[in-house]
Protein backbone atom coordinates (compact mmCIF):
# COMPACT_ATOMS: atom_id res chain seq x y z
CA UNK A 1 0.00 0.00 0.00
CA UNK A 2 1.56 3.61 -1.05
CA UNK A 3 2.08 6.08 2.00
CA UNK A 4 -0.66 8.45 2.23
CA UNK A 5 0.95 12.10 0.71
CA UNK A 6 -2.70 13.98 1.16
CA UNK A 7 -3.68 16.42 3.49
CA UNK A 8 -2.82 15.13 7.26
CA UNK A 9 -5.31 17.56 8.71
CA UNK A 10 -7.69 15.10 7.20
CA UNK A 11 -6.75 12.16 8.78
CA UNK A 12 -7.26 13.58 12.14
CA UNK A 13 -10.45 15.27 10.86
CA UNK A 14 -11.86 11.30 9.47
CA UNK A 15 -10.99 10.22 13.22
CA UNK A 16 -12.18 12.94 14.88
CA UNK A 17 -9.59 13.08 17.19
CA UNK A 18 -6.10 14.83 17.45
CA UNK A 19 -3.41 12.90 15.50
CA UNK A 20 -0.65 15.12 16.09
CA UNK A 21 0.42 14.84 12.93
CA UNK A 22 1.86 18.77 12.03
CA UNK A 23 4.12 19.77 14.95
CA UNK A 24 3.12 22.80 16.51
CA UNK A 25 0.56 23.92 14.62
CA UNK A 26 -1.28 21.19 16.12
CA UNK A 27 -1.17 22.69 19.58
CA UNK A 28 -2.35 26.17 17.73
CA UNK A 29 -5.90 27.50 17.09
CA UNK A 30 -5.41 26.81 13.28
CA UNK A 31 -5.78 23.05 14.25
CA UNK A 32 -8.47 21.73 12.40
CA UNK A 33 -10.00 19.49 14.95
CA UNK A 34 -9.39 22.51 17.84
CA UNK A 35 -11.75 24.60 14.72
CA UNK A 36 -14.02 21.79 15.22
CA UNK A 37 -14.14 21.00 11.44
CA UNK A 38 -16.67 18.25 10.29
CA UNK A 39 -14.78 14.68 9.24
CA UNK A 40 -14.34 15.14 5.17
CA UNK A 41 -16.70 13.50 2.83
CA UNK A 42 -20.22 13.63 2.17
CA UNK A 43 -22.00 12.42 4.83
CA UNK A 44 -19.46 13.05 8.15
CA UNK A 45 -22.00 13.23 10.51
CA UNK A 46 -22.83 9.34 9.17
CA UNK A 47 -18.71 8.50 9.58
CA UNK A 48 -18.57 9.96 13.00
CA UNK A 49 -22.10 8.41 14.07
CA UNK A 50 -23.07 4.51 15.84
CA UNK A 51 -20.52 2.37 14.58
CA UNK A 52 -20.34 -1.48 14.85
CA UNK A 53 -18.07 -3.05 17.22
CA UNK A 54 -15.52 -4.04 13.96
CA UNK A 55 -16.32 -0.48 13.05
CA UNK A 56 -14.76 0.48 16.08
CA UNK A 57 -12.27 -1.95 16.58
CA UNK A 58 -10.52 -0.74 13.32
CA UNK A 59 -11.24 3.15 13.77
CA UNK A 60 -8.70 2.56 16.99
CA UNK A 61 -6.27 0.28 14.89
CA UNK A 62 -6.32 2.94 11.90
CA UNK A 63 -5.64 5.68 14.89
CA UNK A 64 -2.62 4.28 16.23
CA UNK A 65 -1.28 3.30 13.15
CA UNK A 66 -1.50 7.09 12.03
CA UNK A 67 -0.34 8.55 15.09
CA UNK A 68 3.17 6.21 14.41
CA UNK A 69 2.98 7.24 10.62
CA UNK A 70 3.25 3.62 9.83
CA UNK A 71 1.80 1.55 6.45
CA UNK A 72 -0.53 -1.06 7.65
CA UNK A 73 2.36 -3.88 6.48
CA UNK A 74 4.45 -2.87 8.58
CA UNK A 75 2.22 -1.74 11.65
CA UNK A 76 0.33 -5.99 11.18
CA UNK A 77 4.39 -7.27 11.29
CA UNK A 78 4.63 -5.39 14.30
CA UNK A 79 1.53 -6.31 16.11
CA UNK A 80 2.60 -10.10 14.93
CA UNK A 81 5.59 -9.51 16.78
CA UNK A 82 4.09 -8.27 20.07
CA UNK A 83 2.21 -11.32 19.94
CA UNK A 84 5.18 -13.54 20.07
CA UNK A 85 6.69 -11.78 22.75
CA UNK A 86 5.75 -12.36 26.62
CA UNK A 87 3.31 -10.59 28.58
CA UNK A 88 -0.12 -8.22 26.97
CA UNK A 89 -0.35 -7.99 23.34
CA UNK A 90 -1.77 -4.64 23.01
CA UNK A 91 1.10 -3.28 25.49
CA UNK A 92 3.91 -5.05 23.96
CA UNK A 93 2.64 -3.14 20.73
CA UNK A 94 3.45 0.08 22.54
CA UNK A 95 6.69 -1.32 23.75
CA UNK A 96 7.80 -1.82 19.96
CA UNK A 97 6.03 0.89 18.30
CA UNK A 98 7.99 3.30 20.97
CA UNK A 99 11.44 1.83 20.29
CA UNK A 100 11.16 2.75 16.87
CA UNK A 101 13.57 5.37 16.10
CA UNK A 102 11.47 8.15 14.02
CA UNK A 103 9.55 8.07 17.18
CA UNK A 104 12.49 8.54 19.81
CA UNK A 105 14.00 11.18 17.49
CA UNK A 106 10.96 12.66 17.99
CA UNK A 107 10.02 12.00 21.51
CA UNK A 108 14.01 13.24 21.82
CA UNK A 109 13.07 16.65 20.41
CA UNK A 110 14.90 16.72 17.24
CA UNK A 111 11.69 16.62 15.40
CA UNK A 112 8.60 18.87 15.42
CA UNK A 113 6.44 15.20 14.17
CA UNK A 114 6.91 11.82 13.92
CA UNK A 115 6.78 12.62 9.99
CA UNK A 116 9.35 15.01 10.55
CA UNK A 117 11.48 12.60 12.77
CA UNK A 118 11.18 9.81 10.05
CA UNK A 119 12.63 12.15 7.00
CA UNK A 120 15.87 12.82 9.42
CA UNK A 121 16.53 9.50 10.22
CA UNK A 122 15.99 8.35 6.41
CA UNK A 123 18.01 11.04 5.52
CA UNK A 124 21.25 10.15 7.29
CA UNK A 125 21.17 13.33 10.32
CA UNK A 126 20.60 10.82 13.31
CA UNK A 127 23.33 8.13 14.62
CA UNK A 128 22.75 5.30 16.97
CA UNK A 129 26.26 4.37 19.60
CA UNK A 130 27.72 6.47 17.07
CA UNK A 131 27.35 4.86 14.01
CA UNK A 132 24.46 6.33 11.11
CA UNK A 133 21.45 4.80 11.00
CA UNK A 134 18.93 5.77 8.12
CA UNK A 135 16.03 3.23 8.85
CA UNK A 136 13.02 4.65 10.69
CA UNK A 137 11.75 1.55 11.88
CA UNK A 138 15.40 0.19 13.67
CA UNK A 139 14.22 -0.53 16.89
CA UNK A 140 16.38 0.90 19.57
CA UNK A 141 17.48 -0.92 22.92
CA UNK A 142 18.12 0.59 26.35
CA UNK A 143 21.30 2.38 27.13
CA UNK A 144 21.60 3.17 23.71
CA UNK A 145 22.88 7.11 22.71
CA UNK A 146 20.99 8.70 19.80
CA UNK A 147 22.27 11.83 18.57
CA UNK A 148 22.09 14.02 15.58
CA UNK A 149 25.09 13.94 13.37
CA UNK A 150 27.78 16.78 13.76
CA UNK A 151 27.87 17.92 10.23
CA UNK A 152 23.53 18.56 10.26
CA UNK A 153 23.75 19.98 14.12
CA UNK A 154 23.00 23.34 12.28
CA UNK A 155 20.16 22.30 10.26
CA UNK A 156 17.38 24.76 11.39
CA UNK A 157 14.26 22.52 11.55
CA UNK A 158 16.54 20.22 14.61
CA UNK A 159 17.33 23.63 16.13
CA UNK A 160 13.87 25.02 16.03
CA UNK A 161 12.28 22.07 17.56
CA UNK A 162 14.60 21.57 19.99
CA UNK A 163 13.75 25.54 21.16
CA UNK A 164 10.20 25.17 20.93
CA UNK A 165 9.69 21.32 22.64
CA UNK A 166 12.95 20.72 24.65
CA UNK A 167 11.69 23.15 27.51
CA UNK A 168 8.97 20.78 28.43
CA UNK A 169 11.25 18.05 28.81
CA UNK A 170 11.32 14.30 27.35
CA UNK A 171 8.95 11.51 28.90
CA UNK A 172 11.05 9.42 31.25
CA UNK A 173 12.23 6.57 29.49
CA UNK A 174 14.77 8.97 28.03
CA UNK A 175 17.59 11.80 28.58
CA UNK A 176 17.73 14.14 26.38
CA UNK A 177 21.10 16.62 26.31
CA UNK A 178 19.64 19.53 24.39
CA UNK A 179 22.86 21.28 23.40
CA UNK A 180 24.75 18.44 22.76
CA UNK A 181 21.79 17.46 20.59
CA UNK A 182 22.50 13.78 21.98
CA UNK A 183 19.88 11.67 24.22
CA UNK A 184 19.67 8.07 25.77
CA UNK A 185 16.90 5.44 25.76
CA UNK A 186 17.14 4.67 29.29
CA UNK A 187 14.63 1.91 29.47
CA UNK A 188 11.85 0.10 27.65
CA UNK A 189 8.59 1.81 29.27
CA UNK A 190 5.63 0.64 30.31
CA UNK A 191 2.53 1.14 28.98
CA UNK A 192 1.43 3.77 32.22
CA UNK A 193 4.43 5.96 30.75
CA UNK A 194 3.01 6.77 27.40
CA UNK A 195 0.33 9.52 29.16
CA UNK A 196 0.03 11.30 25.91
CA UNK A 197 -1.55 8.45 24.37
CA UNK A 198 -3.61 7.12 27.59
CA UNK A 199 -6.77 7.39 26.03
CA UNK A 200 -6.06 4.47 22.76
CA UNK A 201 -7.76 1.44 23.85
CA UNK A 202 -4.97 -0.95 22.57
CA UNK A 203 -7.03 -3.98 23.35
CA UNK A 204 -9.87 -3.19 20.60
CA UNK A 205 -6.59 -3.46 18.10
CA UNK A 206 -5.49 -6.64 19.65
CA UNK A 207 -9.47 -7.95 19.07
CA UNK A 208 -9.25 -6.33 15.64
CA UNK A 209 -6.60 -8.40 14.39
CA UNK A 210 -7.57 -11.53 16.30
CA UNK A 211 -10.61 -11.91 13.95
FE1 LIG B 1 -4.35 16.86 13.45
FE2 LIG B 1 -2.31 18.45 14.03
FE3 LIG B 1 -3.84 18.91 11.85
FE4 LIG B 1 -4.77 19.34 14.34
S1 LIG B 1 -3.09 20.44 13.31
S2 LIG B 1 -5.86 18.34 12.69
S3 LIG B 1 -3.83 17.63 15.48
S4 LIG B 1 -2.50 17.13 12.23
Amino acid sequence: MARYTGPVCRLCRAEGKKLMLKGERCKSDKCAINRKRPAPGKDPKGRLGKRSDYGLQLREKQRLRRIYGMQERQFRLFFERALRMAGITGENLFVLLERRLDNAVYRLRFAASRSQARQLVLHGHVRVNGKRVSIPSYLVKPEDIIEIKEGSKNLVVIKEALKENSRAGVMPWLELDPDGMKGKFLAVPRRSDITDLADVKEQMIVEYYSK
